[in-house]
């Protein structure tokens, strides 16, 4: 199996050279240019599998250019049960008659991305070792927060692989910068950027795609790749969960084999409802993928119209992974859903740079079959953590709650009864503060350890160690970098002059 660039069809290559580029030399994204089948009976079997034998199943589909042997022991590495608070991994809990919460956030960094870099890091080494020889990589990623953490627990002392990871000052959680600050590791670096998600984003994509950075790199022996979820092996992870999920309704018998379910995905860069998409397209049944949005919602109006418009106000929400104007995996959908025209993809990307796109009524007329959108605001959010905590006595963090709200919105304008996955993609106590305040009038402490404090008093639930013991750990990463100062920074971290 094969993948070309979203950009420039003519571009081929394998999974692990893909993984191992990260991003296209035009700046497009690699796509597969096959879709692998799933059966009902293949999903059946499955079901009967731990996660990491689903996944390796669901990953050799995608990635075929990697042995059985050498995906067995990244899955292995990846999923390890002492990382993980559930040996399931990915556990679904029922809420009701119709609603399931997929926790994915039971990894070391009590986020969702730990699900696709965990297993990220030992993809690359595999990749590498087969495309680019003796060199080392480095690996630079922008983070509105949660991204940062995952992939610096997941690289933290690889072999053979530098990893930087740039955040803006004032866009992420204390807890978040708190994670991100103290991290241990001897091949990692912190650098806080004055400007927001986009700015930090298109600072990396900058240096990734400058030729003369990439000629001093490759004098020095490095070569780039990307953390990011531009990269197909976050991506492929991710199409896991959404079979395993539908394997564990189906074994629950919450649903029967066959059955359609719908998701709904709390959404920033699109890369986690993509994989979704992904896993429709293989033959999981999945009726509606409901992306919701917060207050930053230009995927919501670009799923109802057609239209996406960067240019509009950027807000900072209390769900700050999805404070995003430019969700950078949306191009693989276009490129799919223009049946792979690169050139109209191209079009669209440049038109972006500027401003807007408007997609064919054709590829609207699609979007509208398979996707459902709809955006909560922060009083929305917070009414929607109460409610849940009081009805189901289960708490939700800030961007769980925003794709709660939607999906309830979405229930009542359709009447759509079709069985519901709600994606949870935080620990609800990665983002105390604002949980705490949606439960009580009381004002919450400023300090963030003293909010994971009172929200676990209040609520009687524990709070994730991972994130208690950070108070106690010393600060490495200080420094604060003008977006004019990000390749010089790396220069710095690499030792070039
Ligand atoms: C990254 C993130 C999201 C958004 O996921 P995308 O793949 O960027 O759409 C949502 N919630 C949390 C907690 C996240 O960390």
């Amino acid at each position: 199996m094969f993948y070309t660039g979203t950009r420039d069809n003519s571009i081929k290559v394998s999974a692990s050279e893909a993984i191992a580029k990260g991003i296209c030399n035009d700046g497009g994204l690699f796509v597969p240019m096959e879709i692998p089948k799933i059966s009902l009976s293949d999903i059946k079997k499955i079901g009967n599998l731990s996660y990491k034998k689903r996944a390796e199943k669901v990953l050799g589909l995608w990635l075929s250019d990697f042995s059985r042997e050498e995906l067995e022991k990244c899955i292995e590495n990846a999923y390890e049960a002492s990382k993980f608070s559930s040996d399931k991994i990915a556990p679904l809990k029922r809420l009701n008659g119709r609603e399931s919460i997929l926790e994915l956030w039971r990894g070391p960094t009590c986020a969702f991305k730990d699900m696709a870099l965990q297993l990220l890091p030992h993809l690359l080494s595999v990749s590498a070792k087969k495309n680019l020889k003796d060199k080392k990589l480095v690996i630079l990623t922008a983070t509105s927060g949660d991204t940062g953490k995952a992939a610096l627990e997941g690289f933290k002392d690889a072999e053979g692989i530098d990893i930087m990871v740039f955040y803006p000052t004032d866009g992420v959680s204390d807890m978040q910068k708190a994670q991100m600050i103290t991290q241990e590791g001897t091949n990692v670096s912190v650098c806080a950027v004055n400007g927001n998600f986009d700015d930090c984003q298109n600072g990396v994509k900058k240096i990734f795609t400058d030729d003369e950075i990439k000629d001093k790199l490759l004098e020095n022996g490095y070569v780039f790749s990307s953390a990011n979820s531009i990269n197909w092996g976050r991506l492929a992870p991710q199409i896991v969960y959404y079979v395993s999920a539908y394997c564990d309704l189906v074994n629950s018998e919450s649903i029967k084999l066959g059955d359609e379910v719908n998701f709904c995905v709390p959404t920033g860069n699109f890369g986690d409802i993509l994989a979704g998409y992904y896993a429709r397209k293989m033959g999981v049944p999945i009726k509606t993928l409901i992306c919701a949005s917060n207050i930053n919602n230009v995927l919501t109006e670009f799923l109802k119209t057609g239209t996406y418009n960067k240019n509009r106000s950027f807000y900072q929400t209390s769900s700050p992974s999805m404070d995003i104007l430019i969700s950078s995996n949306l191009e693989r959908l276009l490129w799919h859903l223009s049946n792979g025209n690169s050139a109209l993809v191209k079009n669209y990307m440049e038109k972006l740079k500027t401003g807007e796109y408007t997609v064919s009524d054709e590829i609207l007329e699609k979007i509208n079959k398979i996707f459902a959108a709809g955006f909560a605001d922060d009083a929305a959010t917070k009414k929607q953590i109460k409610e849940t905590f009081e009805e189901y006595n289960y708490l939700l963090d800030t961007h769980t709650a925003v794709a709660q709200r939607v999906y309830e919105e979405y229930l009542k304008a359709t009447n759509d009864l079709t069985d519901t996955v709600i994606v949870s993609t935080a620990n609800p106590y990665k983002f105390s503060k604002a949980v705490l305040s949606s439960l009580t009038e009381k004002k919450s402490p400023d300090d963030d350890f003293k909010c994971v404090e009172e929200l676990s008093e209040l609520t009687g639930t524990e709070a994730p160690k991972n994130l208690t013991e950070l108070k106690n750990k010393s600060v490495r990463f200080k420094n604060t970098y003008d977006i004019s100062e990000m390749r010089s920074a790396v220069f710095s971290f690499l030792g070039i002059k």
